[in-house]
């Protein structure tokens, strides 16, 4: 449920290896601009990040909305953008996680156990 960082090198590469009509030059200039797209925090219609790699050949979109898949398996990504699609989560001992602590229903017994 994570992607595969890979460097643009090496996507080129592969993706050549499958798109053997392609130009080096041109797949490179097309991920570099979609990495600089991401890095300046373009974002898919639906307020994802975008998918780099998917977003190269297939316009502007987050991994979700271009391949329709809910998450991305042994599927690749720049890796420059790779550790920076996640959302961010609250991490431990943040004030969002606090409060989602404090706002986690009190289990019923334990009130009457409290009240008797
Ligand atoms: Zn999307």
């Amino acid at each position: 449920m994570a992607f595969v960082p890979i460097s643009i090198d090496d996507y080129v590469t592969k993706f050549l290896a499958g798109n053997p009509d392609s130009e080096r030059s041109e797949v490179t200039a097309r991920l570099e601009e979609t990495l600089a797209d991401f890095k300046a925090g373009t974002r898919c219609a639906c307020g994802a990040r975008i998918w780099v790699i998917g977003s190269a050949e297939a316009g502007h979109g987050c991994f979700r909305c271009i391949t329709g898949e809910a998450y991305p398996e042994e599927d690749y990504e720049i890796a420059e953008a790779s550790t920076k699609t996640a959302e961010p989560r609250a991490a431990k001992g943040s004030p969002l996680r606090e409060a989602n602590f404090l706002a986690r229903p009190v289990k019923r017994g334990r009130i009457e156990a409290m009240e008797s």
